[in-house]
């Protein structure tokens, strides 16, 4: 039996704000929340990350969590986030496997970034292209 944190609030010996409880699985509101909805789905069996988890049904279960609480959170056509960190330089800091499970528009930058570089090289490219086809 493992003493980290996510095991003890799986075993609901640490007090957490619980959203949706399974046989094997434990989705809670997000201590320190990087977006308007930020939710972790915890498997309540401890692995130290998710290199190290080989269960493929435990696996399915916490993405249909993740498909579940979009819609119970009426978050399914919106949209939503979802991100496993894996090891340090993933950006783990538990070290054991969760899911992160964020939606909103308020999300934060470090979370954005690449979406942001995205929208910066999508604006870059349809100004070309509009230059482009004037020029034609
Ligand atoms: P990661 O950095 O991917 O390992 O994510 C760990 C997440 O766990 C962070 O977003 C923390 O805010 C969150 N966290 C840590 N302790 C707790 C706790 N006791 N209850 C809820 N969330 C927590
Ligand atoms: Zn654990």
């Amino acid at each position: 039996m493992s003493d980290c944190i996510f095991c003890r609030i799986g075993r609901k010996e640490v007090k957490s704000d619980i959203v949706l409880e399974s046989e094997r699985l434990i989705a809670i509101k997000d201590i320190n929340p990087q977006a308007p909805t930020h939710i972790l789905i915890i498997p309540k069996a401890h692995y130290g990350t998710l290199m190290d988890c080989d269960d493929k049904e435990l696996l399915a279960e916490m993405i249909e969590t993740a498909k579940a609480l979009a819609r119970k959170l009426g978050l399914d056509k919106r949209g939503f986030r979802t991100v496993i960190n894996t090891n340090e330089e993933g950006g783990q800091t538990v070290f054991h496997p969760h899911m992160h499970f964020m939606a909103g528009e308020r999300s934060s930058a470090g979370w954005d970034k690449t979406r942001r570089r995205k929208k910066v090289w999508l604006r870059y490219y349809r100004a070309r292209f509009a230059t482009a086809a004037a020029c034609s």
